[in-house]
């Protein structure tokens, strides 16, 4: 019997976080194989807009422009989340005004929605050596000390592929975390949420929120008024749009219902003409797994966690997820780290998964499920904090200082550059950013006064050279780094490929304690 093909990553499912996934691996190249059981990417209607947070990581993949374009014209201010009794207004909480956060990040929200950001990940998961098998399933897997085997179905045909690492994007109801055992933790099911798609004239009920009719905004329209809860948004279409209505404790039979009349009841817009374009019924959860981590299985997006919509940051996190796993699994699987690294994947992302789970729980119960109080909603963060605040606080693959108090969140307008933290974004003197630096490997910053014979240049070439991994360094003359990357005369910070700083020195060069952090973000200090 011929042995299996040999991948180094499978990869199932092609939803937000396979092809991220999958492109990012691609980025640091590392070719995986992706299945996904259907016949084609996903074509039901479900999130909109990506953060700018995301939205750095994509211009790191190289589609943050293709993104722009898809969705259009936009400016800042374009997303309005309010809250009203009724949708021609008046408005009686705006909830999110704009998304944009120009003194954290460069990049700015796209309206882009799930559909048009799917084909672009997955085209340039292709461009960059992913390839991907539709209509094939996973059936199940094995993994031992050299690898996984997976079992494949493809019309009917089972075939098995060898592959180092299977990660495991594979939706909210993942068969793979469930044969790996891997139990879900939190608040389970909250509810159904019967979505209604339809086509109407909603010109002159929209006017109040300027630009919504005719589709340059997107908005997303709480309504509380009594008896008649529920949420209506936008869909990039002008004149077709979504109605939540609000969520109910079992799945409802929906036999012989006009889902037009529900849409005017729920509207309160008697003689509005409605037709309807789809129908759905869609259970909201909220829960992360316990682990992330299964020996050579790694989950990401909704496999990792699920959480309410409210917030737009479950499908974001998905992508996040695909882009901090994918430069550990590449510095592993091609040599460069041990394969300990991996475990820092539960150990970074699993906080996060938790703490955005809680928010967009508190979200939900604020805005429009009130009856869902009980007493154990967070306080809710804004977005920007929720987007570039949190930080891998313990046991990450970065070099903890003394001190540190192991805070998972931060102010994002007040960063302190910590280990652990995302690198501060500095505007420099010739256009661009240190955002603008990261994302390809190993950087290290540091500033002109670090000694006129480059010291800390050449101290990371002795490094890389010694370690087998390049380190890019870029020397900063500018005196707002030094504040915000909390480093002084002659420091130096080291910077992850995913844009996480790693390690600091706040004196002069010292190649030994570069190395010594080098080897301890890899894993490899044996
Ligand atoms: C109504 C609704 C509105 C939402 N709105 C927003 C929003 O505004 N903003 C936001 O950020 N998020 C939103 N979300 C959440 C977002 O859509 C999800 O978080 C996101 O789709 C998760 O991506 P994923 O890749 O992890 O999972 P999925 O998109 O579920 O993809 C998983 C894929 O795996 C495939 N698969 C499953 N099992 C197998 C197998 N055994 N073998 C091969 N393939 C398999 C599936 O077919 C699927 O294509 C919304 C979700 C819903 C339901």
């Amino acid at each position: 019997m011929s042995s299996p093909e040999r991948v180094p990553v499978v990869i199932a499912g092609a939803g937000f976080a396979g092809l991220s996934t999958a492109m990012f691996l691609g980025t640091h190249g590392v070719p995986a194989l992706v299945v996904e059981r259907h016949p084609g990417l996903a074509e039901e209607i479900k999130a909109r807009g990506v953060f700018p947070h995301a939205m750095e990581a994509l211009r790191i993949g190289g589609v943050a422009d293709r993104v722009h374009a898809a969705a259009g014209w936009r400016s800042a201010g374009d997303l309005a989340v309010v809250v009203a009794d009724r949708l021609a207004g008046p408005v009686l909480r705006t909830v999110v005004a704009a998304a944009d956060m120009p003194e954290i990040t460069p990049e700015r929200l796209s309206l882009a929605s799930q559909g048009q950001v799917e084909p672009i990940l997955a085209d340039r998961a292709v461009e960059l050596g992913a390839e991907i098998r539709f209509g094939t399933e996973v059936v199940r897997y094995e993994q031992d000390d050299d690898g996984v085997t997976v079992c494949l179905r493809q019309s009917g045909v089972e075939y098995q592929v060898r592959a180092d690492y299977l990660v495991a994007a594979d939706g909210w109801r993942s068969g793979i975390r469930d044969q790996s055992g891997i139990a879900l933790r939190g608040r389970g099911v909250l509810g159904h949420m019967l979505r209604i798609f339809f086509e109407a004239d909603l010109t002159a009920e929209l006017a109040h929120l300027d630009g919504v009719a005719e589709g340059r905004r997107f908005a997303l329209v709480h309504l509380v008024s009594a008896g008649n809860r529920g949420t209506f948004y936008t869909t990039g279409t002008p004149g077709r749009y979504g109605y939540f209505r609000s969520l109910t404790r079992h799945p409802g039979d929906y036999t012989g219902c006009d889902f037009a009349e529900m849409v005017r009841t729920g509207l309160e817009l008697p003689d509005l003409e409605v037709a309807v374009v789809d129908v759905g019924e869609t259970a909201f959860a909220c829960d992360v797994a316990e682990t992330f981590t299964a020996g050579r299985v790694l989950l990401v997006g909704d496999a990792a966690k699920v959480v309410p919509p409210t917030g737009g940051l479950g499908g974001t996190t998905a992508i996040m997820d695909g882009f901090y796993l994918a430069w550990k699994l590449a510095a592993v699987v091609t040599g460069q780290a041990g394969t300990s690294l991996l475990a820092t994947h539960d150990a970074e992302r699993r906080p996060v998964a938790e703490m955005i789970a809680e928010q967009q729980f508190a979200a939900l119960v604020t805005r429009a499920e009130p009856g869902l109080a009980d007493g154990t909603s967070v306080v809710p963060l804004d977005p920007a904090t929720q987007a570039f605040g949190y930080r891998y606080a313990t046991g990450g693959a970065v070099v903890r200082e003394p001190g540190d108090d192991g805070a998972l969140i931060e102010d994002p307008l007040a960063p302190t550059g910590r280990p652990g933290s995302r690198a501060p974004y500095v505007r420099l003197a010739d256009g661009t950013s240190t955002t603008a630096l990261f994302g390809k490997g190993f950087v290290l910053l540091c500033d002109s006064d670090s000694g006129s014979d480059h010291s800390w240049e050449r101290a990371a070439a002795e490094v890389a050279e010694r370690v087998g991994v390049g380190i890019a360094v870029h020397v900063i003359d500018d005196p707002e780094w030094h504040k915000k990357y909390g480093v002084g005369t002659g420091g130096a910070v080291l910077v992850r490929p995913d844009r996480f700083v790693a390690w600091r020195s706040t004196g002069s060069d010292s190649a030994a304690d570069l190395e010594h952090a080098m080897r301890v973000v890899l894993h490899r200090t044996a």
